[in-house]
């Protein structure tokens, strides 16, 4: 199969429709990373997505619907906070887990009798999915366990040959994947961080809790267990409390023909000795580090032996969700 990137205008998204509408999947921008959809009506689609990630088979995936579409239709409580938080962040990166009506193809979520829906904002995206007007299944377009693409070419590196159409709609300016919410309890739930904050939540409804897995508990949404976003060089982590240690682990692995980096922010990178000259930076803010996270890690991947991840000690707002990223990446389960 030829792969093609395809910038988003009538003649794509129609071809995207015919290939939607035989039962394929399309890979499309959105504002956090790009996702692979299929229709989530369609079992054999939503079975098809799973084969070409090579994604474990109960770790559910979520539907992307635009703006207009009625959520009751697949859903059959929402409560009064959920709409609240919806009317303040959506269209947006905040996924919501609801109690399903259950006619989307039960592949969809894995046999939970949950469903998780987002509205992405990304113009791309929402074009994508009101020219399709269905709900589209969608993980992130690339191959199970590896780093999240966030452009077009990020996709074609995983996924050429066993995808048509890839829609390209730039660089994902979020950068990494949407906060999931549960909202089926009496206040909503974090089960993933992401750029749509705790501290975001609370303000807009008073109340949000934090899920963590407990040793041993069945876990409340199966993608936390898994390996993930690892990059295909070898990885360690370093606290930045503990640069000396980083610079040392670099300097020795240098001296002996190994090539590392140091991935860090960019407060640490002017900390970091002369001769440390191969550094990935992921910039100033927590923003510009969420933007950059998985384009340096692929960029890492394509240069180093060895990334020497030094983070910050900081670990709320979005820099929960960049840390969780990283440390999944790092210390791959
Ligand atoms: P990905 O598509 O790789 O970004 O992963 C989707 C995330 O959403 C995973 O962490 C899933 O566990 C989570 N998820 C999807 N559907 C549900 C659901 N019904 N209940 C709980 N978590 C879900
Ligand atoms: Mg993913």
């Amino acid at each position: 199969m030829i792969t093609r990137i395809l910038d988003i205008d009538d003649n794509s998204l129609s071809l995207s429709g015919k290939i939607i509408s035989g039962g394929g999947a399309v890979a499309f921008p959105t504002e956090t990373v790009y996702g692979l959809g299929a229709n989530a009506f369609d079992n054999s689609a939503v079975e098809n997505i799973f084969k070409i990630k090579g994604r474990p088979n109960d770790n559910p995936l979520i539907v992307h619907v635009h703006s207009g579409y009625d959520i009751n239709r697949l859903v059959s409580y929402v409560p009064q906070y959920a709409n609240r938080l919806a009317a303040e962040f959506l269209p947006g990166p905040l996924t919501m887990v609801y109690k399903s009506r259950g006619n989307v193809s039960a592949a969809v979520s894995c046999g939970l009798d949950t469903l998780a829906i987002r509205v992405p904002s990304h113009e791309g995206a929402q074009k994508f999915l009101r020219f399709l007007d269905l709900p589209v299944a969608a993980p992130s377009a690339n191959i199970s366990k590896h780093v999240s693409p966030v452009t077009a070419e990020h996709v074609f590196n995983d996924l050429n040959g066993k995808i048509e159409v890839i829609l390209n709609g730039g660089k994902c300016t979020g950068g990494i994947e949407s906060t999931v919410l549960d909202c089926t309890g009496e206040y909503p739930v974090i089960l993933r961080s992401g750029l749509i904050t705790r501290e975001m939540i609370e303000k807009s409804v008073g109340k949000c809790g934090e899920y963590v897995l407990k040793e041993g508990e069945k876990v409340r949404s199966p993608g936390m267990k898994y390996k993930h976003y690892a990059p295909t060089c070898k990885t360690v982590m370093y606290d930045k409390n503990n640069l000396t240690a980083a610079v040392s682990c670099y300097k020795s692995n240098v001296e002996q023909g190994v090539k590392a980096y140091i991935l860090c922010d960019g407060s640490t990178a002017e900390l970091l000795p002369a001769e440390v000259k191969n550094i990935l930076n992921l910039g100033e803010s927590e923003r510009e580090m969420a933007f950059n996270l998985y384009d340096k890690l692929r960029e890492g991947e394509s240069k180093a032996d060895l990334i020497i991840a030094v983070t910050p000690s900081k670990n709320d707002g979005i820099m929960k969700g960049v840390l969780n990223r990283l440390t999944k990446a790092c210390n791959s389960l």
